[in-house]
């Protein structure tokens, strides 16, 4: 039984864009279980269709993984013993087998055109019968197949279903039956010659033994076709794969998670500022547990604990509230300099700093005081642009209240409290200006430091004021408090 090898699973992921959510939870679980067991992963990249898989979506797709600190026994770029792992190098083995299926009786040609299929399969719905191929072209005498190719038709290689049923323990959801009255002869390669996705995926998974596919619960129907390819090939049942089919990931909204229902694409999480950890920990735990209601796991733990048995087998709702409050807890759980070295990336691109010594240090002195109040590391941006403008601008909002008579008298007063004091540190700021504004005006805190606040960095949201001033400097402060006085 396959238990007794060494494990192998795989990821076979078909780039026809940037990786998302649920390729992403299947890449960590098929991770997870072959690092847990002590098998093999293997990436393989499904890209028979090149018009939608693109050079650029895979090297995207495999920077995304490793990103995420994923990796991998046997792939593209690692090599390994069944290569190659794209499946467009791998055509003339496809053709080989559908040609062997030919000749053994199991596929077999059809000649069928797009025109006939569809409006048989319109008399089958009008009949109230399940749409599908109707076996026309199992039993063509040669006169008929010579009449097809002088009408210059060029077949198609198809699959014989036999009749029955189709059983097969899914590790998740149990026992599993197809009847084959559903499922029809289906097309294993085009008329031009390329190869369908359930010939090249059963093929390959035989071929680079794999004993554990897990997958998505949307290939679940496609499990009887690859069976039948299996057999076909001549895999004893014993040497079949096993599949354990992972539930669906749904949206808030309860419908499958897509573009529509929240953003998808992990590219996207990582332009944010979601930290890998944070995405793995939060997926690690979308339709598995560990058997307790934690919520946080690294990915050790999960490496240690991981077992399908935990998958569970109703759909999961992402939650991305949640995906954020442990995003937040990573980034407060971050070194200062593994944190600066994470923010630099963003404020650069931003165009908030070039990267030199002065700004990197005083991004690094700056960051301490942001740590607590971010969920997304691309709130460093707006946090800390302040520090590095010559002077702020203000929406139009801002503008408006620093414009206020009652601002103006704030700004005012806090010049003054300012420009003679001693050191120029949080503590001592704050005294002075809580003596100037709170006592001296008899104000509230909001209403005393808010204007203050729009006059230093430019925004009613900010670092902490004080600390934000200390890190400004005496000079800068003092010159866009000056400015702020109309
Ligand atoms: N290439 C398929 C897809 O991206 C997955 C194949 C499989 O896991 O069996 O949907």
């Amino acid at each position: 039984m396959a238990n007794q090898k060494e494990i192998r699973t795989r990821f076979a992921p078909s780039p026809t864009g940037d990786l998302h959510v649920g390729n992403i939870r299947t890449a960590l679980f098929d991770w997870a279980y072959a690092r847990h067991t002590g098998g093999k992963l293997i990436f393989r990249i499904e890209d028979t269709d090149r018009e939608r898989v693109t050079d650029e979506y895979i090297a995207r797709a495999i920077d995304t993984l490793r990103w995420l600190g994923l990796n991998w026994d046997e792939g593209p770029e690692v090599g390994g013993p069944y290569g190659p792992y794209l499946q467009s190098q791998r055509l003339d083995i496809y053709t080989e087998w559908a040609s062997t299926f030919l000749k053994n009786g199991d596929a077999y040609n059809c000649y069928c055109s797009t025109e006939e299929l569809e409006a048989r399969r319109e008399a089958q719905r009008e009949a109230n019968q399940a749409p599908g191929y109707d076996g026309k072209c199992r039993t063509l005498t040669s006169e008929e197949i010579s009449k097809y190719q002088a009408e210059g038709r060029k077949p198609v290689i198809r699959m014989r279903m036999p009749d029955g049923e189709t059983r097969f323990t899914d590790l998740i959801r149990g026992e599993v039956v197809f009847e084959h009255k559903y499922v029809p002869d289906f097309v294993l390669m085009r008329a031009d010659g390329s190869p369908l996705y359930t010939l090249a995926v059963a093929v390959d998974d035989v071929l680079m033994k794999v004993t554990h596919v897990l997958r998505g619960e949307d290939l679940l129907s496609s499990t009887p076709r690859q069976i039948r390819v299996y057999q076909a090939m001549g895999v004893a049942p014993a040497d079949f794969p096993e599949f354990a089919h992972l539930p669906f990931v749904m949206g808030t909204d309860n419908a499958k998670l897509s573009k529509r229902n929240g953003e998808v694409s992990i590219a996207w999480y990582r332009e944010e500022g979601f930290l890998p950890e944070a995405i793995c920990n939060y997926l690690a735990l979308l339709g598995w547990s560990p058997g307790d209601d934690r919520e946080n796991i690294t990915m050790d733990e999960l490496v240690q604990l991981f077992t399908i048995e935990r998958v569970n087998s109703s759909p999961a709702r992402f939650d991305m509230k949640k995906l954020e409050a442990i995003n937040g807890d990573k980034i407060r759980a971050l070194e200062l300099d593994d944190f600066l070295n994470r923010a630099l990336p963003f404020l650069k691109s931003a165009g908030v700093i070039k990267g030199d010594d002065e700004e990197v240090a005083l991004v690094r002195r700056a960051l301490p005081i942001i740590q607590e109040r971010i969920v997304r590391m691309k709130e460093v941006v707006p946090m800390l642009s302040f520090l590095f403008v010559d002077s702020v601008k203000f929406d139009e909002e801002s503008g408006a209240k620093v414009a206020e008579s009652d601002s103006q008298r704030v700004i005012t007063a806090s010049l003054t409290a300012l420009e003679g004091l001693g050191n120029w540190n949080h503590q001592e700021i704050e005294v002075a200006l809580r003596a100037a504004l709170i006592d001296g005006l008899g104000l509230k805190p909001r209403n005393a430091f808010g204007p203050v606040r729009i006059a230093i960095t430019g925004s009613h949201i900010s670092p902490p004021l004080f600390e934000s001033m200390e890190l400004l400097g005496r000079e800068r402060c003092l010159t866009r408090l000056k400015s702020a006085v109309s």
